[in-house]
């Protein structure tokens, strides 16, 4: 982790919360292009688009609230 944390295209966000995941119709296919978050204390919204894929990683337990 000490040596991943240094790649400069790696920025790590605490305190923040992902509300929605945006999607575009790629044919007759959707693809996830970015996403929204809150930053949980102020609520200010944010949208980061992606340039190739967005991974989601948000365990098992209230996956439901990233949809
Ligand atoms: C009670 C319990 C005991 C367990 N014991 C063991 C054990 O002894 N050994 C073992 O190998 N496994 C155990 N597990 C299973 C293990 O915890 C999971 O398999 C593992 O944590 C899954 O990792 P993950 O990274 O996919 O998800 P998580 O560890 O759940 O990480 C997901 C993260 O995403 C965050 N997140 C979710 N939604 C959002 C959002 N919208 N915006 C921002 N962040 C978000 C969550 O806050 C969380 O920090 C246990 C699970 C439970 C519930």
């Amino acid at each position: 982790m000490v040596e991943v944390i240094k790649h400069p295209n790696l920025h790590i966000l605490t305190g923040v919360h992902v509300t929605k995941i945006l999607f575009k119709n790629r044919g007759d296919d959707p693809v996830a292009i970015g996403i929204e978050f809150a930053e949980s204390l102020s609520c200010e919204e944010f949208m980061v688009l992606a340039t190739n894929e967005v991974i989601l990683l948000g365990g098992a337990i209230n996956s439901c609230q990233n949809w």
